[in-house]
Order: structure tokens, then sequence, then C-alpha cells
């Protein structure tokens, strides 16, 4: 580590992000980043500048309504939207569920064929309000007529339902019943795509994932989400996960769940990009550049147990190292394939 480079979240090793590493495979058309959510454009531009040199052409975005107009016409055919709740103040309340239906008419008049539910544990919480609630189930309605598909965030990384972890309580439902208990908006939306977030909330349980990907043919997953993906993989056997992926590949799409912010610089959007690059294409065995707090516990996904002994902190980056033509899929062929527009 150089003594000029600060130490910040998103680059502990001093890593020139300008410095874009050779691509394994060059995809025709570009990457297609399905999991982002920007906002104000003169914050997105910084966000653009940074996916283009990483090769990102077409965007997935959970952008507000607030922004999405301006996003358009900014950058015509770069960015499909998701439709999205004012995730702030969130409450079942009928002023905020009206709010929600309003947005759903105007996202869908801007192109948005995906509606978002976030059903993670805490979320559903503070909101007071999951999947078979009847707030929720109205505002499901309405979107599956107007002929929305379905995106969610079911779960949230396994290690949090153990040990000290935030859900360990069991208040919420276990890791494995958290697809259970969003069942009543994954069968509403049966006859549409079904895309899961963050690999269907469930890296850490490849074998749980694949009866889901079997019984639910139009069910699809993101690759999104930096740092839990990042420790699912380093968690586990790569070659497990490789062995899923590799048999998975029609079914698998690729996303950052990059959030843009005032907080955020260049460097932050590229870190994303440069370690996902690294853990999809090489063979890279080392530590990440970005910051984990959740990383080196000695989490054991398998037995959903910490060994003291392996808790070293050690924030560790596993290249999955897929083929060629699986690379294409992830990155673009089955983004054009799966997701409506
Ligand atoms: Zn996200």
């Amino acid at each position: 580590m150089s003594a000029e480079v600060p130490v910040v979240p998103h680059n502990r090793m001093g890593v020139d992000y300008r410095a874009v590493p050779a691509r394994k495979v060059i995809v025709p058309g570009g990457i297609i980043d399905a999991h982002t959510h920007t906002g104000d454009p003169a914050q997105t531009a910084t966000f653009v500048d940074a996916a283009s040199a990483y090769g990102i052409s077409e965007i997935w975005t959970m952008c507000g309504l607030e922004h999405a107009a301006a996003v358009k016409e900014r950058w015509p055919g770069k960015f499909h939207f998701i439709a999205v709740p004012a995730w702030k103040n969130a409450a079942a309340t009928e002023e905020y569920i009206t709010d929600w239906l309003r947005r759903l008419d105007a996202f869908w008049e801007l192109g948005a064929r995906l509606i978002k539910f976030h059903q993670a544990p805490g979320t559903k919480k503070r909101w007071g309000m999951a999947a078979a609630h009847p707030m929720i189930q109205r505002v499901a309605k309405h979107a599956h007529a107007l002929g929305y598909h379905l995106m969610t965030h079911i779960g949230d990384p396994k290690a949090w339902f153990y040990g000290k972890g935030p859900y360990a309580d069991g208040v919420m439902g276990t890791f494995a019943e958290q697809f259970e208990l969003a069942l009543p908006l994954v069968e509403l939306f049966g006859d549409r795509v079904h895309l899961g977030a963050h690999m269907g909330g469930s890296l850490e349980d490849l074998d749980g994932l694949a009866r889901r990907l079997e019984k639910f043919p139009n069910y699809v997953i993101d690759t999104s989400a930096t740092k839990w993906i990042v420790r699912a993989v380093a968690e586990q056997s790569v070659e497990a996960v490789r062995d899923f992926i590799v048999g998975y590949q029609d079914r698998i799409v690729f996303g950052s769940d990059l959030v843009v912010g005032d907080k955020y610089d260049w460097d932050h959007y590229a870190s994303r990009y440069w370690v996902h690059q690294k853990l999809w294409e090489t063979d890279f065995r080392g530590e990440s550049p970005i910051t984990d707090p959740d990383a080196g516990k000695g989490f054991d996904p398998k037995s959903g147990t910490f060994d003291a002994a392996k808790a070293d902190g050690t924030v560790r980056l596993a290249g999955v190292d897929l083929p060629v033509e699986v690379l294409m899929k992830l990155y673009r062929l089955n983004a054009e394939k799966w997701l409506p527009r």
C-alpha cells in the first residue's frame, strides 16, 4: 500500500481503478448491468462514466420517479426503469399505498416493465408489511394487471440469521423460510418473469437455489451486491459455485447494485465493476479492495456456524473464472432474453 493513497472504504489497497484490467471477453453491444439505483442526473453522470470505462452500455435502474424522466431524456436508450415506491417513510397507510400505485402508472408510461418488491427481513419489519399483507397484495395485483413482471429482494446474507446477526432471534423467520414467506408475490406473478436480486438471496445455499430454479421456470437471478456475493463465494467451495453457475448459465444476469449518491465518486463506482471483473473472469486468490465488516468472521454457510479459529478478518476475493460462453450469457445475452422492456 502506497503512503500517498488514503484508505477509503472502496479502496483498501490503493488499486488504480482508472487502469481497467483487460477483459476475458469482449461483449458485442457491451455489458448490461441489470441492477442499479441511479438518481439525480448530475450524480448519475459520474456513475455512467465509470460504468462506460468498464464496458457497461445498458443499465436497469431503480431510479426514483422524481429523476426518472430527466435520466431517460439525458441518456436515450441507456436506462431501463424498474418501478419502485418512495422508499423513505414507507408505511402501511392508505396515503403511502395510493402514492405507490400512482408511481406504478407513471413508471409504466416511462417504459418500466419490472416492479421491485423488497422482501428483506429488515425491510418487512420496518414497513410493517410483508408479501401477504393486503396492501402489498393490492399493489401487486395492480402491477400484475398493468402487465408488470416481478423483481424481488428476498432474504439477506445467511450469516445475519446466525450467531450475533440481526435476524438470529428468528422473529422474521429463518434464512430458509424467507422464500416461502414471499410466495404470495411469487405465485401471483407465476405467469411472468421473476428476477431475484442478489443471486436470489441464496448464493450461500446452492442446493436450495437450484431447487427454486427448477420449480419456477421463469425465475432468473442477478449477481448484484458486490460485498455479499464476493463473501458468499469465498466462504464456500469456489468449484461448487462455478459448477452451479455453469449449470444455470441461462438463468443468471449480471448486476452490480451500485447506488448513485453525492457521497460517492468515480472510484467508488469503478470499484464494484473492478471486483466483479476479478470475481467472474479470473482465478484470482487474494483480498478484495472493498472494505467489508462482515468478511473474515469464519462463517460456514453450510452449518450456519462461526469458527473463531478461522475469524481472521480477511476480506477474501476468490475468482470463479467462468468460461467465455458463460460470461457472454451473464453479461448480455440472458438480459436480452429475459428482461422485459
Ligand atoms: Zn439493489
